[in-house]
C-alpha cells in the first residue's frame, strides 16, 4: 500500500498512472477530500484507512474507504457494522477490516491489548458482520520490529486470518521476512513528509 497522507494529488498521480491500486490515508477528512474525485476516474482503486477512527467520522470513513486497518474497540466496530447495515452499504462496496493490535502494550498507542485480543476477536465474529481479514500493528519505535511482527503473525495464524498489515518505510524488509501481506509505505516512495504525523 502506498501511504499518501500529506501528499497532494500531483504527487500521487504518477503512481496511479503506473497502475498502482492500493493507497493509505491516516485521516478521514483528508482522505475524503483528496480521493473523492480521483476515485470517480479510477473506481478500482482501493483506499485504506490506517489512522484512528472516531465515532463521529464513521459515515464519512465508509463513504471514503474500502478497508479500515484500525478496528480496536467494540464501540467503533458496532458503529461501523450498524452504519453499513442501516445504509445498505454492503450492496455497493465490499468492505474489509483489520484489527489493530497494540503489540508493544504502549499506553499512548491505539490497538487492542494483547490480553484482550481473544475476547475482542470473538466478539467481532459473533456480534458483527464485519469481514475481518487480518491484523495490523505499529511496533514501538525503540524496539526490534521483528519481535512485534512475529507476535502479530502468531496471532493471525491462531485465528486463521490471512492478512498481515505490518511494515513501514523503516522496517519493511523485516516485515517481509515475517510474512507481511500489506506493507504501508510512505516516505520510502515519496520522500520525507513536511508535516510530522
Ligand atoms: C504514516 C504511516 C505509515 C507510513 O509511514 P512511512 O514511514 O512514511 O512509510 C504507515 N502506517 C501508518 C499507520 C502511518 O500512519
Amino acid at each position: 500500500m502506498v501511504v499518501s497522507k500529506t501528499f497532494t494529488q500531483e504527487k500521487i498521480s504518477p503512481i496511479i498512472i503506473k497502475g498502482h491500486k492500493d493507497f493509505g490515508e491516516n485521516k478521514v477528512q483528508e482522505g475524503f477530500e483528496k480521493w473523492k474525485d480521483i476515485k470517480k476516474i479510477y473506481p478500482d482503486i482501493k483506499l485504506h484507512l490506517i489512522g484512528p477512527l472516531q465515532s463521529n467520522k464513521v459515515n464519512l470513513a465508509l463513504k471514503t474507504f474500502d478497508c479500515i486497518h484500525t478496528i480496536d474497540r467494540k464501540k467503533i466496530a458496532k458503529k461501523i457494522n450498524d452504519s453499513i447495515e442501516n445504509n445498505f452499504l454492503a450492496n455497493f462496496k465490499k468492505f474489509n477490516f483489520f484489527i489493530q493490535i497494540n503489540t508493544g502494550s504502549e499506553p499512548q498507542k491505539s490497538g487492542v491489548k494483547l490480553s484482550e485480543v481473544d475476547e475482542f476477536y470473538k466478539w467481532c465474529v459473533n456480534e458483527t458482520n464485519l469481514k475481518i481479514i487480518g491484523l495490523m500493528c505499529i511496533p514501538p519505535i525503540n524496539e526490534p520490529p521483528k519481535t512485534h511482527f512475529n507476535i502479530l503473525k502468531e496471532l493471525a495464524i491462531n485465528y486463521d486470518l490471512p492478512q498481515l498489515s505490518m511494515g513501514m518505510s523503516n522496517d519493511y524488509a523485516e516485515a517481509i521476512e515475517c510474512g507481511s501481506t500489506f506493507l504501508r509505505l510512505g516516505s520510502v516512495i515519496f520522500g520525507k513528509r513536511d508535516k510530522t504525523i
